[in-house]
């Protein structure tokens, strides 16, 4: 097992253990498992930082998160480090300023060891899209460990950090931390702020932590989440307490089971396995009801169509005048805008741009992008009704456990598949966890899925540590 941060913590308050040698262990581990490639940057002068923190532990000045090993997937702004979203066309871009999250994880104390891995811009289930090389899933290295947050959730379940950064636009935070055994968290759209979050569909993206245990996760989304002034759809709300929280009764709780979620596509193991921690939760005293997702066939049209058309407005502005790379081979300025792309970009960018702009054309944007906003208005609505009777909903996080390399990259649409049960949560806006209960017949980690209310964490976060704490003892 894994050491949480919180384990860690105790022992360092005790005077136990230092941030120096658990930054130094960290960075020793991910050095030596540079093969699994979860890493793009490792940061030096995180030892140094962790002897400041050291220090201020001495003095009793530490913060709520001293000597939290973090990792930042690429796609969030560090400041004078390189922020190369997993593509190319940024491999030199560096980041003047620092996201509002890194800001304050820093203000508490918690030290940044490097920039995870991913698929390029977001885009991808099994991080095989990075320009920078595939991850390696650490449980069987053959194995993609899900994505696109691939390098974060590897990283995690590897141990190469306590906690990592990752994004969630349609599953990117919750499927590969169902492949890879570890716990993630997509919070409510609004709920932490997206400044200095490059951004893919502006309208899903949200970011979230990925830990080996659902009290970190708990733990740092107190520090994460809350309004912040440079975004505007970041949320007023106050934030809770969520870990004085998480021992609560699930007594309390009604939790939903789509019918919907159990059918087909669904591997046998996965299938037991929920139903396992079903009886289980019932045993505990929750009241399970069922419940019926009807739009759930549409969920993946509808996505790919919404997410398409917002990344293919948000990557305009790579055009090689304004960041990343230009082109040498053209002449003229339109000529220096298609090579810089074609140069820059990998494929499943240039898919999801081509398809985005093709929903949006003129004659083809009734038919497909506002029909799609109009099906996302019904799976909100789905998920309204739900939440009447039940109180969180239980699925598979994702039909399969972690799939082999190569398997899905020659056909997209399987690829896309993989997120049957998790793009709805990001149509809706709504949060949702993964939790690891086991282990497949390939001894692959088994995810499950719990969704909640829009800004109810609390409850989600709730019941994952109840399943996490009955699989202990
Ligand atoms: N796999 C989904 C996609 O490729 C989700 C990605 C994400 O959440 N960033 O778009």
């Amino acid at each position: 097992m894994a050491e949480t941060y919180r384990t860690f913590r105790k022992r360092l308050l005790a005077g136990e253990a230092s941030c120096k040698s658990a930054v130094e262990a960290y960075l020793g581990r991910a050095r030596k498992d540079s093969h699994l490639n979860a890493f793009l940057q490792l940061f030096d002068e995180a030892v140094e930082n962790a002897e400041r923190v050291d220090e201020k532990i001495k003095s009793g000045r530490a913060g709520k998160l001293a000597g939290l090993v973090l990792g930042v997937k690429d796609v969030i702004a560090v400041k004078g480090r390189r922020l190369t979203c997993g593509s190319k066309i940024l491999e030199n871009f560096e980041s003047v300023y620092d996201a509002t999250v890194i800001e304050r994880l820093r203000d508490e104390d918690a030290i940044i060891i490097g920039k995870t891995n991913m698929d390029e811009f977001a885009m991808g289930s099994s991080t095989e899209y990075s320009g920078y090389g595939p991850v390696l899933n650490p449980v069987d290295t053959s194995r993609v460990p899900g994505g696109s947050s691939g390098g974060s959730a590897a990283a995690v379940a590897a141990e190469l950090c306590h906690v990592a950064l990752g994004t969630d636009t349609g599953g990117s935070i919750r499927q590969p931390a169902s492949f890879c055994g570890v716990v993630g968290l997509k919070p409510t759209y609004g709920r932490v702020s997206r400044y200095g979050l490059v951004a893919f569909a502006s309208s899903f993206d949200v970011i979230g932590p990925f830990a080996n245990s659902v009290y970190d996760a708990a733990l740092i989304m107190e520090v994460l989440s809350g309004h912040d002034g440079l975004d505007s759809t970041s949320a007023a709300r106050p934030v809770p307490s969520y870990t004085a929280l998480l021992d609560r009764d699930v007594k309390s709780f009604r939790v939903g089971v789509a019918r919907e979620s159990l059918g087909a596509g669904v591997a046998d193991d996965v299938r037991h396995a929920l139903e396992t921690q079903i009886d289980e939760l019932r045993a505990a005293g929750a009241e399970i009801k069922e419940v019926s997702m009807p739009h759930l066939d549409y969920t993946i049209p509808t996505y790919y169509v919404l997410a398409t058309a917002e990344a293919s407005s948000n990557l305009e502005r790579y055009d090689g005048a304004r960041y990343g790379h230009r082109s040498n081979e053209a002449e003229e300025l339109e000529e220096m805008y298609v090579q810089s792309r074609t140069e820059g970009f990998g494929p499943e960018v240039k898919r999801r741009i081509m398809l985005g702009t093709f929903v949006l054309s003129a004659g083809y944007y009734d038919a497909y992008y506002r029909k799609a906003q109009r099906v996302r208005r019904l799976i909100k609505e789905d998920f309204d009704h739900a939440f009447k009777d039940v109180d969180a909903i239980i699925t598979p996080t994702a039909p399969t456990t972690a799939f082999r390399i190569g398997e899905k990259t020659s056909d997209p649409i399987q690829m896309y598949l993989s997120d049957i049960f998790t793009v709805s949560a990001n149509l809706a806006g709504i949060p949702g966890i993964s939790v690891p209960v086991g282990k497949d017949s390939s001894s692959l980690p088994i995810g499950l899925q719990l969704l909640g209310r829009q800004f109810e964490e609390e409850t989600i976060l709730t019941i994952a540590n109840h399943i996490e704490q009955s699989l202990k003892s």
